[in-house]
């Protein structure tokens, strides 16, 4: 681990006047000091912003769910007005780590964890991410059991962020604070594909500061859902996992948002799914056919061929749970 500097902010100013030059923002720590430890990431200052109280606090209003960066994940799962009206958001803050874990980790932390890809965590290896001036996806003929189905010819990450797969599905939106002011990014515009940038998984720009997540209000008739699917039935990130949001007249479905997690380098809608769903009564055909839909695209690799069925199966079960056609599934993890 390098030498670094560590400065405690109480404001927000306080944090903005402290980035630059080679500074990194820490909240809760988690995957930061993992990334420092394993010699990945070498900031030479920590903008420590788990004391700036304005970034804390979760607020529902008639316009939706206001939800400060520094939000636990444990605040969030058990937060009974998500639980009611945001259920697949408290559900998948609720099944990511561990309970320790989500007592410390914020959600501004989880939407910009890094990802776990075991070449780009090694140094023992380089890779096109890290910017090195390596031009090789060490994953695409490699060991790639965990890694991208989709969308992953420039680079075979994941991004690994449970709580991003709801937060798209219900059109959050981030709010950016730097010393030039402030800007709203929607989540499907957040996340960056590796055809873009294969260095940045984000639009976050050095100097910026999330400073809010808003989510609207949900159309009367909404119901939601996530589920995650792992190697084993403990704490874990998933190798796949789903979020529907599905706004039902009756047992007609009259709009939906399907959101694959940890299929593609960035959290995905699948377009093919929704047009299966919507104008459709949801049941057990249906939500298996959405299944097939979004997978028709997928491009597995040597070793990830099972994620489209693990895929297949967790929309199916996903949409079921969202349309309150089935318990959750016992097999989820979390
Ligand atoms: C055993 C284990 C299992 C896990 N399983 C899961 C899982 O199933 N699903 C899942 O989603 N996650 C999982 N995680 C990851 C964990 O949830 C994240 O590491 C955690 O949420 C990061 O939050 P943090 O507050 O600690 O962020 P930090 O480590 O402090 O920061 C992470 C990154 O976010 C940036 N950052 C933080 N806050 C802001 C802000 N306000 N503005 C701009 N940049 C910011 C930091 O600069 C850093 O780059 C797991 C972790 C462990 C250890």
């Amino acid at each position: 681990m390098n030498k670094f500097a560590f400065v405690d902010c109480k404001t927000v100013d306080e944090a903005l006047g402290q980035l630059g030059d080679g500074a990194t923002v820490k909240a809760g720590g988690i995957d930061l000091l993992d990334l420092m430890k394993d010699d990945i990431v070498f900031p030479a200052k920590l903008v420590n912003i788990r004391n700036v109280d304005s970034l804390r606090g979760i607020t529902v209003s008639a316009d939706g769910l206001q939800l400060g960066p520094l939000s636990t994940l444990s605040e969030i799962a058990d937060h009974p007005e998500i639980q009611r009206s945001y259920s697949a958001l408290s559900d998948a803050a609720g099944h990511a780590a561990t309970p320790q874990v989500r007592n410390m980790a914020t959600l501004g932390g989880n939407i910009m964890q890094r990802p776990r890809c075991w070449y780009f965590r090694s140094t023992d290896v380089d890779c096109k991410k890290k910017g090195g001036g390596s031009d090789e996806c060490h994953a695409q003929a490699g060991e790639n059991q965990y890694h991208a189905i989709m969308n992953n010819s420039t680079c075979a990450m994941v991004h690994p962020s449970s709580t991003a797969v709801p937060l798209l599905g219900m059109d959050a939106q981030v709010e950016l604070t730097s010393k030039r002011g402030k800007r709203m990014v929607l989540m499907s515009n957040f996340y960056v594909p590796p055809e873009k940038s294969v260095i940045n998984e984000t639009v976050v720009q050095p100097g910026e500061l999330i400073t809010g997540i808003f989510v609207p209000a949900p159309a009367p008739g909404t119901r939601s859902a996530y589920q995650k699917y792992g190697e084993k039935e403990s704490f874990d990130w998933p190798i796949a996992d789903a979020g529907v949001v599905l706004v039902m007249d009756g047992a007609l479905c009259r709009k939906a948002s399907v959101v694959l997690g940890v299929a593609a380098p960035t959290p995905i809608r699948s377009k093919a799914a929704e047009a299966v769903l919507t104008g459709k009564t949801i049941d057990e055909a249906t939500a298996r056919a959405a299944g097939k839909a979004a997978m028709q695209d997928a491009t597995p690799l040597s070793q990830n061929g099972y994620k489209v069925q693990l895929f297949q199966t967790a929309i199916y079960r996903t949409v079921l749970l969202a349309a309150g056609q089935m318990q959750r599934d016992p097999s989820a993890i979390g």
